[in-house]
């Protein structure tokens, strides 16, 4: 019997995960072609950050080499964009004009950086944070001395903000909330990391909002609200992301800010899936990474026949910014009793939340070794009441009191 054709479009984080799945359940049932528009093969995007700041080497981010892709038979293309999706044909079409017929296909398309649309944010030196190849270009002005602006104090802007003040650039974090990470913390969270953040080498500006970049070719200072002008030579926008619609725009498939999929991450057309952070599931698109693989797992069990379903991930930050730990998770700034213990020393900040008796939010920084338990605790919504008092100590604590 002919080997069906699958082809997976975009060749990422969730985009690799999905193929392995494949691989693992239904080996040699499909003639796989993997088109990606980078011209390296999927690498670890979550560690760009880490590469930035000088803290791993190239080779760590490398997921695959092209060897496995050949020992695998499959057919990898790089460094191609799939421009036209045609649904009718069941093919995609590459902007080197070949045409890629499917009976299965996969988008993991991922997301664009949003660019600030301000005046000069054309000129040279104005960049966002996404690639491989981004990473290149900052090294390249870091060897140049002079000063840059970062854009944006989500975890992205911070990321940068760190890699390259790690590199010997002196960096201007601006973001326009009066508070870093304003979705993931609470204020006082917020304002540790921010002075954690300072004292490694990064000023941070709040509540500042970017009018203009000005220069003449290239960025020569960024122009504030309030009329300050912050000289630099590099400006890099992380103001958020947007899901890569076009390719399944081009197809006639249904989109809103992503590509609408249903509970197997099957798109409108039959045989067509979307994953990680290009698809829109029940309303949601999202950012991180473990949804993604979550997403991938569900998508390549339905292309294998298996029964699957994804209902949604339930969402806790648990992350490194810049080096220091962060965890958040549930309504931590909704009515409920707030428990909160700092340790000036360390520093660490660890806020709980209690309502009904049950744990309903926290938010930890500078140690977050107990996130697992208070999620797990969030997510069970069992009873805290009996060790409510011991909580803000730890599991151990709680247990032998
Ligand atoms: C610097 C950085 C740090 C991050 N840190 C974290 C972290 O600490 N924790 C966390 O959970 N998440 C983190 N993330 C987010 C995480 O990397 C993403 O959630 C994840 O990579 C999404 O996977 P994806 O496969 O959907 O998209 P991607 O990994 O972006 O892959 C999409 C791929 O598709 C390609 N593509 C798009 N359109 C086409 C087309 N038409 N034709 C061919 N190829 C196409 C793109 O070029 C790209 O290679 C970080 C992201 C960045 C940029």
């Amino acid at each position: 019997m002919a080997r069906r054709r699958l082809v997976i479009v975009g060749n990422g984080m969730a985009g690799l995960r999905c193929l392995e799945e494949i691989l693992a359940r239904a080996p040699g049932q499909f003639e796989i072609t993997v088109v990606g528009a980078e011209v390296v093969a999927a690498y670890n995007r979550v560690l760009l950050s880490a590469l930035l700041a000088g803290e791993v080497a190239a080779v760590d981010v490398l997921l695959r080499p092209e060897r496995w892709y050949a020992a695998q038979q499959i057919d990898l293309i790089t460094g191609q964009v799939a421009e036209v999706l045609d649904s009718a044909v069941r093919c995609v079409r590459l902007q080197n004009g070949r045409a890629i017929a499917f009976d299965i296909l996969v988008l993991a398309t991922g997301s664009d950086p949003i660019r600030l649309s301000v005046p000069g944010c054309g000129l040279k030196g104005v960049a966002t944070f996404r690639t491989l190849g981004d990473i290149a270009a900052f090294e390249r002005f870091a060897a140049s001395r002079r000063p840059a602006v970062v854009i944006g104090g989500g975890l992205l802007g911070i990321e940068a903000a760190y890699g390259l003040a790690r590199r010997g650039v002196a960096v201007t974090l601006v973001h326009l909330a009066d508070r870093l990470m304003e979705r993931q913390l609470d204020a006082e969270g917020a304002a540790l990391l921010a002075e954690a953040i300072t004292a490694k080498g990064v000023r941070v500006l709040l509540g500042a909002n970017t009018r203009a970049i000005h220069g003449t070719d290239e960025a020569q200072a960024v122009e504030l609200a309030d009329g300050r002008r912050l000289a630099c030579g590099l400006v890099i926008m992380a103001i958020g992301i947007r899901p890569r619609a076009a390719l399944a725009v081009s197809g006639g498939l249904p989109t809103n800010r992503g590509i609408i999929v249903d509970d197997r991450m099957e798109t409108s057309l039959k045989g067509v899936f979307a994953i990680g952070e290009c698809a829109e599931h029940r309303g949601i698109c999202y950012g991180l990474v473990e949804p993604c693989y979550e997403q991938a797992k569900v998508a390549a069990a339905a292309i294998a026949g298996e029964a699957s379903s994804y209902r949604g991930s339930a969402l806790a930050t648990n992350l490194k910014v810049s080096g220091v730990p962060v965890f958040s998770a549930g309504d931590f700034e909704g009515t409920g009793e707030a428990i909160i213990v700092r340790d000036v020393g360390v520093p660490s900040f660890r806020k709980l939340v209690t309502r009904d008796g049950r744990l309903t939010g926290a938010v930890l920084v500078g140690d977050v070794a107990e996130a697992a338990w208070y999620w797990e605790l969030i997510r069970s919504r069992v009873l805290v009441t009996p060790f409510r008092d011991a909580l803000a100590f730890g599991r151990a604590f709680a247990e032998a009191t």
